[in-house]
């Protein structure tokens, strides 16, 4: 626990109180039971919410500048159709039409300047170094030069990716940014659909692939053909938005995309939240009735889970028999060396347990693997196979 959590720093919550309009007692409170952490040690030092308390979501992060207190509020959950028809018919009811786009998979990121320093935020309100890297990759300082009071929020997709990786995206060699939001500072209220991409364009920003506006209701039958696509591909799903923005959005998934999120996380059964699991079944439950398939397509289904979910787990189970350590493996591709050094050191403070490999130079960039070790998989199946009762 670093000095500023002991002992709350007056000023911050003095300052916090008149932004927020929070009385100083209750951010004080907040402070002691560390729903409202510092991050001190990166750069910029700040505050984030490791709970949405308040009003505020989780991730929200706090900095302090010469003017008082700026924030850039935490990404919004976004609730999931589980029937699509009657999800968007429910939830937009009395809108003309809604816009829709791609689900892209990989992290959520939010990036703004402060202080003129341009940051990437992950999703629980921390400046992670190798995003910060990349992110400025793809987003020219300029756009927060004339708009420093706007958040871009946006996806980092792509094989180098520490969190998510993933190739389906064939545009992308390593790890990019799509932006899918902008925001302003401070209330965390978004721009119109149309206003965004008028933005990104203007700044050559790219933007998750988008498939336009579609009347209330047609918008069911189409996305259902565009989900069918999509999962072809084993691409996520889709977002589907009111394209004014006073709505929250809604998001549904391709039935490809639950199974390769069982197939992937199986191989790691027992580090998982058995939610993660569950939710992704009900899933593939409710699209195979509104889908109204026949006995061959929803045999189809059933294999396809099954072998999702079993296929991973007994490839971790033989090679724990055989005495291998089963590590979750992702990489990183860095200019330089104290990106990955930074990196290390942010994995270590979100309690990740990684081992780094030796860097290998590649077209001029470090391609770092690094081995994130699954403990909870690997003790338990280790302890199952000599003997342990569950
Ligand atoms: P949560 O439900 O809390 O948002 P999650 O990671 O479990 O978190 P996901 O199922 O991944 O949720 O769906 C929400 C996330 O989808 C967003 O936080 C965002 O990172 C990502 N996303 C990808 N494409 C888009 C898009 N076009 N519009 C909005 N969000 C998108
Ligand atoms: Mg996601």
């Amino acid at each position: 626990m670093s000095k500023s959590q002991e002992v709350p720093d007056e000023e911050f919550v003095r300052l916090s109180s008149i932004a927020l309009r929070i009385p100083e007692s209750r951010l004080s409170g907040m402070l002691k039971r560390r729903v409202l952490q510092n991050v001190s040690g990166f750069f910029p030092d700040h505050y984030r919410f490791d709970k949405g308390t308040a009003g505020f979501e989780t991730g929200t992060a706090l900095f302090k500048t010469d003017e008082g207190i700026e924030t850039v509020r935490g990404f919004p959950k976004i609730q999931r159709a589980m029937i699509l028809g009657v999800g968007i018919a429910t939830h937009f009811e009395g809108l003309p039409e809604v816009a829709v786009e791609e689900k892209m998979n990989g992290y959520n990121v939010r990036v703004a300047s402060i202080k003129g320093t341009v940051i990437a935020l992950t999703r629980g309100g921390l400046v992670c170094p190798y995003t910060t890297e990349k992110v400025l990759e793809n987003v020219g300082k300029d756009f927060f030069i004339d708009h420093p009071d706007l958040v871009l929020c946006g996806e980092m997709v792509g094989p180098d990716n520490p969190y998510v990786p993933k190739d389906i995206y064939h545009e992308v060699d390593s790890i990019s940014f799509f932006i899918f939001d902008i925001r302003h500072k401070n209330s965390g209220k978004p721009l119109g659909v149309d206003e965004k991409h008028e933005l990104c364009s203007h700044y050559n920003i790219k933007t998750v692939p988008y498939f336009g506006k579609y009347p209330l209701d047609e918008a069911s039958r189409r996305i259902t053909g565009i989900i069918r696509e999509l999962g072809k591909k084993s691409r996520e799903g889709v977002v589907i938005k009111d394209p004014e923005m006073k709505l929250p959005a809604i998001k549904y998934t391709s039935s490809k995309s639950n199974n390769n999120d069982l197939e992937y996380a199986f191989g790691f059964y027992n580090d998982y939240g058995k939610d993660f699991f569950f939710s992704r079944v009900v899933r593939e439950g409710f699209q195979a009735v509104e889908w109204d398939e026949d006995e061959e397509a929803l045999h189809e289904r059933c294999c396809r889970l099954g072998e999702s979910i079993l296929k991973p787990m007994v490839n971790t189970i033989k090679k724990r028999r055989q005495g291998e350590r089963i590590t979750e493996d992702v990489q990183i591709r860095v200019h330089s060396l104290d990106t990955a050094n930074k990196f290390e050191e942010h994995l270590r403070r979100m309690g990740i347990d990684a081992q780094f490999d030796e860097p290998k130079l590649v077209d001029g960039q470090y391609l770092i693997v690094i081995r994130k070790f699954n403990q909870s998989t690997n003790d338990r199946t280790s302890a199952i196979l000599s003997g342990q009762l569950w």
